[in-house]
């Protein structure tokens, strides 16, 4: 993850302050103690607490020495990802460090845990106790108070991870995020608590240290894997007692019988860990070594698994390889085994598309930009980046068929008032259907999921409230144009696709303008199930046909691409009639953990196609167009206006509705406020009214 600071609000350091602190540290900071030294000299263990209660030895426990010192304050390293098995030191680790701190009176702390309940439980029954242990350090504490430490130098917090208001009231240069992957993937609408909280820390530049430090789970969710990854990746190399061959204990190579198999075919036993896990050193030969090149020098990240636990703590080799026979009987415990005891996210059973199998579903004839026949309601969905805007604009037709008719990326800074011109320029358009009508979106639904306060002035100009309408000029009179301010619900709560704005939707943090405006509620995995069934579908009829020799129901589509001219597709002179492979990349880039229960979006991947696509399909189903819930007389009536079979493609539109035009041009633009017109007025529209239908 990269830790781009300006993204998140927050409170910079005094430099002032900072400089002075700097020089005065510089004349009174001790000899360099490294975090591992400090425990060794110092930590107890207290009974209860640790399988092996006494004085702490890192020799103990070789691989968690260079971890620690990785904490120390002269090193070099800001970011440590500590990606593990369970009981394998984590904690530990998290314990000295504070001990370090506190005791060299250094600076404030966080702690921070996923929820309260851990919080407290953190505090009560892992640091205080350690604390208890050493009366010096102790002693140094001039607060007794649970979650709140004071000491010379500082503050040590502990906090939750699930909370708003915790994450901004805290800032400290050192940060514990435990168990990371329990973390709010989305707090208030600033993106991961554990970005948010990193984004603090990293405001000290090279004075931050973080430490988190999580059991993964699901892959392509996990925090602490995606954190590994980006990190310079250690694994802990030891050499083979017999041949002296440098190895990685892997999980592969753990025979039934509780030994390893070395590289070369020895058999390594269990009483080997001991001098084997020895470091360089320290007596011994074991080192941990990257495997990431690529990762900037500041961002260490380790892996560590159950097989590392030393010698007669945790399980044993051959717990191990029972544990993993079990799982393999019974798949249901592998996700947990391959967590707990691995150490690695669990790659689940998934439902993916391949791209290149949607994107031959676009049809030669239909062309971006143009509606196609059976296309009668156009809606739109705009998913916003920090420089640009992604707009999708779909049609929807008899039998809820919907029909991709434009995506565009557009540029703009929606920071900036005037950033949003050119989107709504888009957004005002109008789109030719095939008898050459121009159609303006019935709907729009916009992401105010990042820059919330920003996106809800513009729906404000724009309509004043959420799901109030504007007038769009067809060239031949006005149509109505409803526009909502959205924002996803998280995947697992969400059992519908639309949902009505709950001010507790809005954090406090963003009350006056989108609070006032309304956010409406995205069921986002309930629309990408709904879009990745019709692909699904649609790709299974084609197949059939092609298997059977039969012609396929190409019209049966739900949902439908355009392709252009059809042919070949030549790179030099693209097809301005079809997508390009790029969107269908992005439509396809999330795919449905069955284990997790969830949609993943692998990390970083680029799914704006599906995004805007969730959102257009919302907006066709929220009160505005409510497509679901359209009468085939209804249908009939929109047929009558756009697609009428005796008129010629450039003919003059029918005067058959022209009841709104009439009443629109008696009362324009003015009107184009709904909330603020008269119930009369409301009432004689006709259209795609606010409240559904009255045709
Ligand atoms: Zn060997």
């Amino acid at each position: 993850m990269t830790f781009d600071v300006a993204a998140f609000d927050v409170p910079m350091p005094d430099p002032t302050a900072l400089v002075c602190e700097a020089w005065e540290r510089a004349w009174t900071l001790p000899e360099r103690i490294d975090v591992s030294d400090w425990a060794d000299d110092n930590r107890v263990i207290a009974k209860g607490a640790g399988a092996e209660p006494g004085d702490w030895k890192t020799d103990r426990h070789p691989p968690l020495r260079e971890i620690m010192n990785c904490l120390s304050e002269h090193s070099p390293v800001r970011l440590v990802d500590f990606m593990k098995s369970a009981q394998i030191g984590a904690t530990e680790i998290g314990i000295n460090w504070a001990g370090y701190v506190i005791d060299l009176g250094l600076d404030s702390m966080i702690v921070a845990q996923p929820v309260k309940d851990l919080a407290r439980s953190w505090a009560t029954s892992k640091f205080d106790p350690a604390i208890v242990e050493m009366p010096e350090l102790l002693a140094k504490m001039a607060t007794d108070n649970t979650l709140e430490k004071r000491y010379p130098g500082g503050t040590l917090w502990v906090i939750w991870a699930n909370s708003s208001k915790q994450l901004r009231q805290r800032t400290a240069r050192y940060i514990f995020m435990d168990e990371v992957d329990e973390y709010p993937r989305d707090l208030g609408g600033q993106g991961p608590a554990d970005q948010q909280l990193a984004a603090r820390g990293m405001s000290y530049g090279d004075r931050a240290r973080l430490y988190r430090a999580c059991t993964p789970t699901v892959a392509g969710r996990s925090a602490i894997d995606a954190g590994f990854k980006e990190g310079d990746q250690r694994y802990y190399h030891v050499d083979c007692p017999h041949c002296g061959g440098e190895q990685v204990l892997e999980i592969e190579r753990l025979q039934p019988n509780g030994t390893f198999a070395c590289v070369h075919g020895c058999v390594i036993e269990e009483h080997h860990k001991t001098a084997m896990f020895r470091e360089v050193g320290h007596g011994g030969t074991a080192r941990w070594v990257p495997h990431n090149p690529d990762a900037p020098e500041w961002h260490r990240s380790y892996h560590l698994w159950a097989a590392y636990a030393p010698l007669g703590l945790g399980l044993s080799w051959k717990d191990i390889a029972d544990q993993r026979a079990e799982a393999e009987r019974n798949t249901a415990l592998l996700p947990g085994f391959q967590n707990l005891v691995m150490g690695i996210a669990f790659e689940g059973a998934r439902n993916e598309q391949d791209h290149e199998a949607v994107q031959a579903l676009a049809e030669a004839g239909m062309q971006v930009g143009t509606v196609p026949r059976g296309g009668l309601i156009l809606t739109a969905g705009v998913d916003i980046a920090h420089d640009r805007f992604f707009v999708k604009v779909m049609a929807t037709g008899r039998g809820q068929r919907r029909f991709v008719v434009d995506y565009q990326i557009i540029d703009g800074d929606p920071t900036l008032p005037s950033g949003y011109d050119a989107l709504d320029e888009f957004l005002k358009g109008t789109w030719k259907n095939t008898f050459g009508f121009e159609m303006a979106i019935a709907a729009v639904a916009v992401d105010g999921g990042n820059w919330t306060e920003m996106v809800a002035q513009y729906v404000k100009r724009l309509v004043n409230q959420s799901g109030g309408t504007r007038l769009i000029n067809t060239g031949r009179g006005f149509q109505q144009q409803t526009v909502y301010l959205v924002r996803g619900r998280s995947e697992h709560t969400s059992q519908r696709a639309v949902y009505r704005p709950l001010q507790k939707d809005v954090n406090e943090r963003e009350k006056t303008i989108a609070r006032s405006v309304g956010v409406w509620g995205v069921g986002g995995s309930v629309l990408k199930t709904m879009i990745h069934g019709w692909i699904a579908a649609a790709i299974a009829e084609k197949e059939r046909a092609v298997q059977a020799q039969d012609a396929e129901d190409i019209e049966g589509r739900m949902i439908r691409f355009p392709g252009g001219h059809g042919g070949e597709v030549d790179i030099t002179n693209p097809d301005p009639g079809r997508l390009p492979e790029s969107y269908y990349r992005g439509l396809t880039a999330e795919y449905y953990d069955i284990d997790a229960g969830a949609w993943v979006r692998p990390k970083g991947a680029y799914n704006e196609p599906l995004d805007t696509g969730v959102y257009a399909v919302w907006a066709s189903l929220a009160p505005a167009v409510k497509a679901d819930m359209i009468r085939d007389s209804q249908w009939a009536a929109l047929e009558a206006q756009f697609e009428p079979a005796v008129i010629g493609l450039f003919d003059q539109a029918p005067a058959a509705n022209d009841s709104r035009e009439t009443r629109q041009e008696t009362a324009p633009m003015e009107a184009s406020n709904d909330s603020r017109e008269t119930h009369a007025a409301r009432k004689a529209r006709v259209g795609l009214a606010r409240d559904g239908w009255s045709l």
